[in-house]
């Protein structure tokens, strides 16, 4: 019989970096995934740490992007040492370019919106952004510095996360699907695998990115939807590229400064179910908001493309804390904000398994909510 304090379902990065926690917690720690660890969205993600919304649903997720990005360097230093891998993680600040549009106005928004969040933002006159990135196009009518902001491999990130995790003790189990909780008067007392298997645990982490809602005692509080992002990247030979760069069609995450450099390309937002497969249309969009922003990317090598499926949610905002069955906790629907959240996620779920408190309040952010606005089930939790 397999026996765990905790197990958690799913190996990305939010599966992984709650195990790093956990395991430095000394807590005994089993992260199960249906398939080689961190193959999903985590190894798709671009690397932008940006607590900036997208949108005016994701105003609410602010704060939590803000504290998260505030413990970046303490999590990779953190992870670095335990792992002895790299993060690629890059401060610096990214760029935004307006190429289209009442520009002036466009940038006064983005400049008071920042600012009303807390963020920091700065006007850039179009010479100093050229100053700055020499390669930035003709098209670029406006622009803003957003000195903050700091990016980091994914792939990389994500490698020395569970490796921190197993160094400090975690069982890193791939090719184990969950097919159910197991659930005995109001409590989970563990998890069946495809296989029959059970492995039991006072406490279970659902993390299984978009599929959180797949698994069918957890789908009331998870109802977690795919959303595709297709990127490309790209080997470019030309002047290199020294900041995140983003426009409103697309962005740019530079790996490295050095000549060729790697440029990372994206994205598409697409809800087009479990379908995760590149298409002609979705690169050509990438590419060409790509090379409007750096007209030399035109000449760049396309070297790989994929896709991956965000872990959306029906408000956007991500699924995190315990619920109203004792030893059942979430922490998914990350959406676009995945490789920022992972920090703060950790911390968060670290510190109400061990301690039955946290630092920030999350009720904004429970699983709950789902059952609220379904009206369906008493709330106690
Ligand atoms: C194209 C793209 C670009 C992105 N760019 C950024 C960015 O720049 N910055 C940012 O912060 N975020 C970004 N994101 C979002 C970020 O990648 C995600 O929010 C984050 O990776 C989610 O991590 P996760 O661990 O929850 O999910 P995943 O990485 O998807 O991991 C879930 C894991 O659960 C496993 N699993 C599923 N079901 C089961 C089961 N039944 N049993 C066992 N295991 C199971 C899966 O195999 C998978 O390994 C991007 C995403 C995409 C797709």
């Amino acid at each position: 019989m397999k026996t765990y304090d905790v197990v958690i379902v799913g190996g990305g990065i939010i599966g992984g970096s709650i195990a790093f926690e956990l395991t430095q917690r000394n807590l005994r720690v089993a992260v199960l995934d249906r398939q080689e660890l961190m193959h999903e969205a985590s190894w798709a993600a671009a690397g932008m740490l940006s607590p900036a919304p997208d949108c005016p649903a994701a105003i609410p997720l602010v704060p939590l992007g803000r504290a998260s990005l505030a413990q970046y360097q303490k999590f990779v230093d953190a992870v670095e040492d335990a792992s002895g891998l790299r993060t690629g993680f890059r401060t610096g600040g990214a760029v935004e370019v307006i190429c289209h549009g009442d520009a002036g106005r466009e940038l006064s928004t983005l400049v008071a919106l920042h600012h009303g969040l807390g963020l920091a933002c700065e006007p850039l006159p179009l010479d100093e952004a050229r100053n700055m990135e020499p390669a930035l196009g003709r098209d670029a009518r406006a622009a803003a510095l957003l000195p903050d902001e700091c990016s980091v491999e994914p792939r990389a990130l994500t490698s020395a996360v569970l490796a921190a995790a197993a160094t400090t003790g975690a069982a890193l189990c791939p090719g184990i699907e969950v097919t159910s909780l197991v659930l005995e008067a109001n409590k989970c007392i563990g998890v069946k695998t495809s296989s029959g298997e059970i492995f039991y645990a006072a406490q279970v982490i659902v993390a299984a990115g978009c599929w959180s809602s797949q698994i069918s005692e957890a789908a009331p509080y998870a109802p977690t939807l795919p959303v595709r992002g297709q990127m490309a990247s790209l080997r470019h030979s030309g002047t290199p590229i020294r900041h995140v760069l983003r426009s409103e069609r697309g962005y740019l995450v530079p790996r490295g400064v050095e000549s060729p450099q790697t440029v990372v390309v994206g994205s598409t937002i697409e809800n087009v179910g479990y379908e995760k497969c590149v298409t002609s249309g979705g690169i050509e969009k990438i590419l060409s908001a790509a090379n409007e922003l750096v007209p030399e990317l035109a000449k760049a090598e396309i070297v790989e493309t994929w896709s991956g499926l965000r872990p959306g949610s029906p408000d956007q905002l991500p699924i995190l804390g315990p619920v109203d069955v004792d030893g059942l906790v979430f922490a998914t629907g990350h959406y676009r904000n995945g490789i920022l959240l992972a920090p703060v996620t950790a911390k968060l779920i670290g510190q109400w398994i061990a301690e039955r408190r946290t630092s920030i309040d999350w009720e904004a952010f429970s699983p709950l909510r789902f059952l609220q606005a379904r009206g369906d089930r008493s709330v106690t939790a």
